[in-house]
């Protein structure tokens, strides 16, 4: 289920365009490859049980049960149920958060001022794709942010710093036990350094592990 996949294997290949969504079942039994293509890319992700939506990724439990504040090889992406979504079963870049949430407009125009309230933000696309699968706003949930740079300090304090990722690093998800609908959202944020203030594509593939 980890390493390269066998071209044969491939079921599904895509780019995802800078500061664009995209979603997609993964299928018990297939691996989910996020690239970052160019660095520097943050990919905010949201996961929900492709056939009862109301299960979805749980950030608390997450980290609750792998006693751990990031997420890396080996993460167990744990749903509202305690059911493991997705296994994190390959890694290069080394540093995903799951605790600083995605942007939006209204945090924009908080945190950057009011002429970015009208940049287009990770919620807005999570809003656009998972209409797609009749869900709205309510089933927004905190989201884990592939390829994210957030350190924790000793005190405790957090802060979205210059992304580690090189051109070519991946995370490969397998789903284990169920069918997931995986919705992302490529980040167009550009006034911190999470995407290196220039949004670039990422790619997906899918392939079965098996
Ligand atoms: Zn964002």
């Amino acid at each position: 289920m980890t390493g390269t996949p066998h071209p044969a294997a491939v079921l599904y290949e895509h780019v995802i365009p800078p500061g664009r969504p995209w979603s997609r079942v993964v299928r018990r039994g297939q691996t989910l490859r996020i690239i970052d293509s160019e660095g520097q890319q943050a990919v905010d992700a949201l996961f929900y049980r492709a056939d009862d939506p109301a299960e979805r990724y749980s950030a608390q439990d997450t980290l609750r049960l792998q006693g751990s504040a990031y997420i890396g090889v080996g993460t167990r992406l744990v749903s509202n149920e305690g059911r493991v979504m997705m296994t994190v079963v390959a890694d290069t870049c080394g540093q995903h958060d799951t605790s600083a949430g995605c942007c939006s407009c209204e945090s924009n125009a908080v945190r950057f001022g009011e002429p970015t309230k009208y940049q287009h933000a990770c919620r807005e696309n999570f809003l656009l794709e998972l209409a797609k699968h009749g869900l709205s706003k309510r089933d927004i949930v905190a989201n884990v942010n592939f390829f994210m740079n957030v350190p924790i300090d000793p005190a405790g304090d957090f802060t979205v710093v210059d992304g580690v990722s090189k051109a070519g690093d991946h995370v490969d998800l397998y789903a284990a036990e169920m069918d997931v609908l995986c919705v992302l959202s490529n980040c167009p944020q550009i006034n911190n350094p999470c995407n290196g203030f220039n949004p670039t594509p990422v790619r997906v593939i899918i392939w079965n592990a098996s």
